[in-house]
């Protein structure tokens, strides 16, 4: 078989060449070949077409092959360089070697040439795969492997040029961190290469709305930034880019054959040199302003002081929590709940709260998601289960019984052994199973649905009873509804706090009512808080209420004639 080649040939005359072109094709080559003999020619010759061989003569009317190899140098073309002359000696093939040429055939004779070309093409491909090699590590450095989108590290060093830039001529810089919303939920109930498909069409659906100059890295997670270099006016900019990347992530994503899925994101903006000055910092304060976004629910956040200090805040929490938990400074109130029908109290829902030393008291939403994230809410709800239970068998030895109810956090649904804990509890306290309720939320489920089902059946087996809790915001199906084990849902007070004014709500409510009890369970509305609205939820058939207008969560000690006050008159005026 005929290997094709194209060669460029520096020589004086086609009767130069004749010997080299005829040698090679006897070797077996399809040769294609320029000829030249002229400096210029030779340089236009090199960056004009693919070479695969350079072959020289040595000595050519006002060109020789040392010259010709410092043109072929300057062009940096990795193919091999041939000293090939009858009338040189072996010693100026050497020297050509020593200044970079490959190899040499010198002498009459052009046995060599064959092997020499078929040696040296091997190597140059060699060096071609390698230098390829090279390029794919240099290109893994600098990017994801799934989105194939620059990584941290890219983004680092484009942030200090744009900030070197920016600094000589007087410009601007904005970073804009984002994350997919819910992504946990995501991540959680899509297969990894689902999670990898939705990431891919993310960062290509985002890359629609950039300008040439604005980086779009992905960093971890969920998260991503984009960088835009500009001249002035970074938060405008900034702002019209959250808009526009809020705009394209307005169709669903197809992840895969008929699934669809949405990602809203949330973004937290650093600017330079308003916010930072250096790579780093921009880069921290940006996570910074969008963890302060998240927490206020708030789309997009620009960067500010005092989100640095509620984060170092954060910090110190962190570790005097882990202390709060020993050292008892965690304590609950109740909240009453009341049967509609008999306006009796038929059980409580323990709220945690935090004395802190410093900070005074601290509401759960306050320290919550941060015993979530450091691995404390296992002891923390162990702790609140323990304090709850024992409550309820003093309540027990006044003669009341009540239900207790309990707030699980996702994560615990995480842990098999929390049945077992429970069960513990249970016994040390002698409260029957029954009287215990624990409130789920319907994203506790959705995050893990088979793993929370496995936990919940045998926590539904024990004898404890279940209720979802703020039903309603998440996006659980009905059908998922009816899979569960559970007796109680919990209408979410965003809809029950407007019910008397808000005729959407209301039909919202009754239908949730409507469709609770045709499965078979009870609803609570909580965030009652006027009168109209007890009357309304009456009206609708809801089971039972929480709210203000019964009683804010309290001490033990504080709620009325330990709970004995929804007699008489304090009844009636609740209606
Ligand atoms: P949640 O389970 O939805 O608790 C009800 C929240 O609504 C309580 O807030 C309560 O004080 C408030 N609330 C009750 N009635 C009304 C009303 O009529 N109007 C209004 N506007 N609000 C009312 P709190 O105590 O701040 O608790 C907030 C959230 O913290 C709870 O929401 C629950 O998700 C979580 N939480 C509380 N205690 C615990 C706990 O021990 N463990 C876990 N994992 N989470 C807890
Ligand atoms: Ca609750
Ligand atoms: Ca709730």
């Amino acid at each position: 078989m005929q290997k094709s080649l194209r060669a460029l040939l520096v020589h004086a005359s086609e009767a130069d060449a004749d010997p080299v072109v005829r040698e090679m094709r006897r070797g077996g080559y399809a040769l294609e070949y320029q000829r030249v003999d002229s400096s210029a020619a030779l340089s236009k010759a090199l960056v004009e077409k693919d070479w695969d061989l350079v072959i020289s003569d040595y000595k050519l009317p006002g060109l020789n092959a040392n010259d010709a190899l410092k043109l072929f140098k300057k062009a940096s073309l990795d193919c091999p360089f041939l000293l090939v002359s009858a009338a040189v000696p072996d010693e100026t093939g050497v020297a050509m070697m020593r200044a970079g040429a490959h190899d040499y055939v010198v002498g009459p004779n052009l046995n060599r040439l064959i092997p020499v070309v078929e040696r040296e093409l091997a190597h140059a491909e060699t060096r071609r795969q390698q230098k390829r090699a090279q390029e794919r590590l240099q290109h893994l450095a600098y990017h994801d492997v799934t989105t194939d989108l620059p990584n941290y590290a890219f983004l680092h060093d484009r942030l200090q040029q744009a900030i070197l830039n920016a600094e000589r001529h007087g410009h601007e810089a904005a970073l804009l961190m984002m994350k997919i919303n819910r992504f946990q939920t995501l991540n959680e109930t899509l297969s990894d290469q689902l999670v990898d498909v939705l990431l891919m069409q993310f960062g290509r659906r985002i890359k629609e709305v950039l300008q040439p100059s604005q980086t779009l890295a992905y960093l971890r997670g969920s998260e991503f930034a984009v960088l835009i270099p500009i001249a002035n006016g970074g938060s405008k900019a900034s702002l019209q880019l959250v808009r526009d990347i809020n705009r394209t992530l307005e169709r669903p994503f197809i992840i895969a054959d008929g699934l669809k899925t949405e990602a809203q994101v949330t973004f937290g903006i650093a600017l330079f040199p308003g916010h930072a000055t250096t790579a780093d910092l921009l880069i921290q304060r940006a996570r910074i302003a969008l963890a302060a976004a998240k927490r206020d629910r708030r789309q997009h956040a620009f960067y500010s002081v005092q989100q640095s200090e509620s984060s170092q805040h954060q910090l110190t929490l962190v570790g005097d929590l882990r202390r709060a938990i020993i050292e008892n400074q965690l304590f609950l109130l109740y909240q009453p709940k009341i049967d509609l029908s008999s306006l009796e109290v038929t059980g409580v829902e323990a709220l945690v709260r935090w004395k802190h030393p410093s900070f005074g008291i601290l509401a759960p939403n306050h320290f919550i998601p941060l015993a979530e994230q450091t691995g404390l809410i296992m002891p923390l709800t162990l702790w609140v289960l323990n304090q709850a239970l024992r409550q309820c068998s003093l309540w027990n030895r006044e003669g009341l019984r009540l239900n207790i109810a309990v707030n699980l956090s996702p994560w615990n649904l995480q842990s098999s052994a929390l049945p077992e804990q429970i069960r513990g509890l249970l016994q040390s306290s002698g409260i029957q199973a029954e009287r215990l309720e624990l409130e789920i939320t319907e994203s506790a489920i959705m995050a893990n649905p088979t793993q929370a089902t496995e936990i919940l059946t045998v926590l539904k087996e024990m004898g404890l009873r279940l209720a979802i809790d703020d039903f309603g915001t998440g996006y659980s199906s009905l059908a998922l509804l009816h899979r569960l084990p559970v007796d109680v849902i919990k209408i979410d007070k965003s809809f029950v706090l407007k019910l008397a004014t808000e005729a959407h709500d209301a039909v919202i409510v009754r239908s949730i009512i409507y469709l609770a009890h045709n499965l078979g369970l009870k609803v609570v509305a909580e965030g009652v808080e006027n009168r109209e609205t007890m009357r309304l939820l009456m009206k609708f058939g809801c089971d039972l209420a929480q709210g203000f207008h019964i009683s804010h969560p309290r001490l033990p000690e504080e709620l009325p004639r330990g709970l004995r006050f929804w007699e008489g008159d304090y009844r009636s005026s609740l209606l």
